[in-house]
């Protein structure tokens, strides 16, 4: 690896670093999502997953939680973000209807 290479690699691993931790704080600093929310409402989202409507979202499964869908950003505990929640923060421990297992 040449010197102009190994410094754009290590440049560009700085800058995922940095950006990882800029999307971490931002998921910190986001308002939590209200479960009154119209679209938490719509989706059956709860703080905790063990609330889940299981007769409304009979696709709720134990163990389901925002922590481990495709769709979390964040801490394994605490809250972080979710794309179906823009500009909210929602809870690892939480789930909706939306649940997709992370690969
Ligand atoms: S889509 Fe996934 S991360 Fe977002 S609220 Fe639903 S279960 Fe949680």
């Amino acid at each position: 690896m040449n010197m102009n290479r190994r410094t754009f690699v290590i440049h560009s691993l700085a800058g995922s670093a940095a950006l990882t931790l800029a999307s971490l704080a931002r998921a910190a600093d986001a308002p939590p999502v209200a479960e009154t929310d119209p679209q938490a409402v719509a989706l059956g989202y709860k703080d905790d997953a063990t609330k889940a409507d299981k007769v409304k979202f009979p696709k709720y499964a134990a163990g389901q939680h925002c922590a481990t869908c495709q769709l979390y950003q964040g801490p394994a505990t605490g809250r972080g973000n979710c794309a179906l929640f823009p500009a909210k923060s929602v809870a690892a421990a939480g789930w909706c209807s939306a649940y997709v297992k992370k690969a």
